[in-house]
């Protein structure tokens, strides 16, 4: 049986200073690896280093804004300099904008794709070589059910997302043969603050209950068995996937 453990091993999470970010670093850190948390805000990075430690993980931080290419090449270079390799990579920042098409903001729609997609090329891209360099590596791209079905006023962002599906699909076609896993995972709908809108909306809250086969909201340790499954040994011939955890969404209409 292959190994789920991640001793010895480090991960990058982008965009992990609340939300599933931080509970997939969460994850991984049980099972063993290193963990190294990112975000935009010192305080917030702090935080959620804080509640690591706590439980015994072993945790640093990297802040840099994943849409700008230069800071996340720097920033990988210097991990990779000064802390060693970096064998796993979740892409997982993002950020949600709600309007109707004919009415959405053109910066807005910048933010999203800079945010949701560019970031996935950016990151990934300034860590492959280190990653092709010893043949070896996992990146976990952060989709969403959004990858394959839309909805009123979120259009840009189900196109982002679509986009990173594809995306993952490119990457492994380029990076499997130098040893690298590309995989996704396309989550249903969690309680994180990306979501508070639908949160709060209880014409939503009852939709998404009657639409969903399990009946209800996710639970954001319900992300943790997939994350260390293709973070770990065990997935090691999974490549250019994406695994939905929805509670059945996308097998229903
Ligand atoms: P949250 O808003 O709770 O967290 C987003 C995280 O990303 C924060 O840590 C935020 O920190 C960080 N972030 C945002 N922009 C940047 C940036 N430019 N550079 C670096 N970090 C950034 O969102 P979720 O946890 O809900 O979402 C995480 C991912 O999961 C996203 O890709 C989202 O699309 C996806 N997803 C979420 C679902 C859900 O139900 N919640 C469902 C499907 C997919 P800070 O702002 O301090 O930088």
């Amino acid at each position: 049986m292959a190994s789920f453990r991640l001793d010895g091993r480090t991960a990058l999470v982008t965009g992990s200073s609340r939300g599933i970010g931080l509970a997939i670093a969460e994850a991984l850190g049980a099972a063993g690896a290193r963990i190294i948390l990112n975000g935009r805000s010192t305080a917030a990075l702090d935080r959620a280093a804080a509640s690591l430690s706590d439980k015994d993980i072993a945790v640093s931080t990297s802040m840099f804004d994943v849409t700008d290419a230069a800071a996340a090449r720097d920033a990988i270079d210097a991990i990779e300099r000064e802390q060693g390799a970096i064998d796993i990579l979740v892409n997982n920042a993002g950020i949600q904008r709600r309007a109707p098409l004919d009415q959405f903001d053109d910066a807005d729609w910048r933010d999203l794709m800079a945010t949701n997609l560019d970031s996935v090329y950016f990151v990934s891209k300034a860590v492959a070589p280190h990653m092709i360099g010893r043949k070896r590596g996992k990146i976990i791209n952060i989709g969403s059910v959004q990858c394959e079905l839309a909805r009123p006023g979120i259009a840009p962002y189900t196109a982002s997302k679509g986009a990173v599906k594809n995306l993952t699909k490119g990457m492994c076609a380029d990076w499997a043969r130098h040893g690298i896993q590309i995989n996704a995972i396309g989550p249903g709908y969690f309680d994180t603050p990306l979501n508070k809108a639908l949160v709060e909306d209880a014409v939503f809250d009852e939709w998404l209950r009657k639409r969903t086969p399990a009946g209800r909201w996710g639970k954001l340790e319900e992300l943790h068995g997939v994350a260390v499954f293709l973070a770990s040994p065990a997935s090691d011939f999974v490549n250019g996937q994406t695994i939905y955890v929805d509670g059945g969404i996308l097998s229903v209409l």
